[in-house]
């Protein structure tokens, strides 16, 4: 007795089941793209399509293999695909067979991934910057590569604020925002407490960036002015303590690098 092949059981199986989802009009994984969607492809073929996810499978080999290794009839068949139109399933498990196996091009001559500009749009956003469509659509893979690498190193925007310093809120809180050159190199913030009266110390504040904005960056006047009234150096929280160095309103130190 000759068996019957497992891979035409399954087949029917999935047929059944498509046959007996559209009977009961529910979705089931199709098999083929929807029927709207098939009405303006020309369909040269009988029996199954090519499926919904070998489709977006062939168009991404197309963009990003060197199809020279390709022979004629298979290049044909891979531009119906990349065009959007449809072909036999036979046909794309062949097509699959043969593009998976040729070589990518170099990074020069690819486009970027969906993945890479996805990524692209969140670390830019994350930096207080918008890249085009425009930008995005004609990047190639390498550029693409450099641009992420790039845009990790930049500093992440938050609140509009990109520079270290010295800020002061609207209610007279002293923020110091400060790079984590130890660690991932993005900015943070300590507020200035009071802790006892007369001494001062800058305490880790994690929503310090959050409170601040771009305009609250003290000027080296209004540093002074600070240091004068509450005798402190608003740069490293020291105390001013003789009559010269209140005058002073800050560290001979603290003023040169402010
Ligand atoms: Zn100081």
């Amino acid at each position: 007795m000759v068996r019957i092949p497992q891979h035409l059981i399954d087949w029917d199986a999935r047929q059944t089941a498509a046959k007996r989802a559209l009977a009961e009009d529910r979705d089931y994984p199709a098999r083929r793209p929807a029927e709207d969607e098939l009405a303006d492809a020309p369909v040269s073929f009988r029996g199954p399509a090519i499926t919904e996810r070998q489709i977006p499978f062939v168009q991404s080999l197309y963009r990003e293999r060197d199809l020279t290794g390709l022979s004629p009839k298979l290049r044909a068949l891979a531009e119906q695909v990349a065009r959007g139109e449809l072909i036999s399933f036979s046909a794309a498990r062949r097509l699959l067979d043969h593009m998976t196996k040729l070589p990518k091009l170099p990074d020069d001559r690819r486009p970027a991934s969906p993945g890479q500009l996805g990524f692209i749009r969140d670390l830019a956003g994350e930096r207080g910057m918008n890249p085009t469509e425009q930008q995005l659509a004609g990047m190639t893979f390498g550029v693409a590569s450099s641009m992420i690498t790039r845009l990790l190193r930049m500093r992440k925007s938050v609140n509009g604020i990109t520079e270290d310093g010295i800020y002061r809120t609207p209610d007279g809180t002293v923020y110091k925002v400060q790079v984590a050159y130890h660690g991932n190199g993005q900015l943070y913030g300590k507020r200035l407490v009071e802790v006892e009266p007369g001494v001062w110390k800058f305490v880790r504040d994690e929503g310090a960036l959050a409170r601040l904005a771009p305009s609250m960056l003290m000027s080296l006047e209004e540093a002074i002015e600070f240091g004068r009234l509450y005798h402190v150096c608003v740069r490293c929280g020291a105390i001013l303590t003789d009559e010269d160095s209140i005058e002073a309103g800050i560290g001979p130190i603290c003023r040169q690098y402010f």
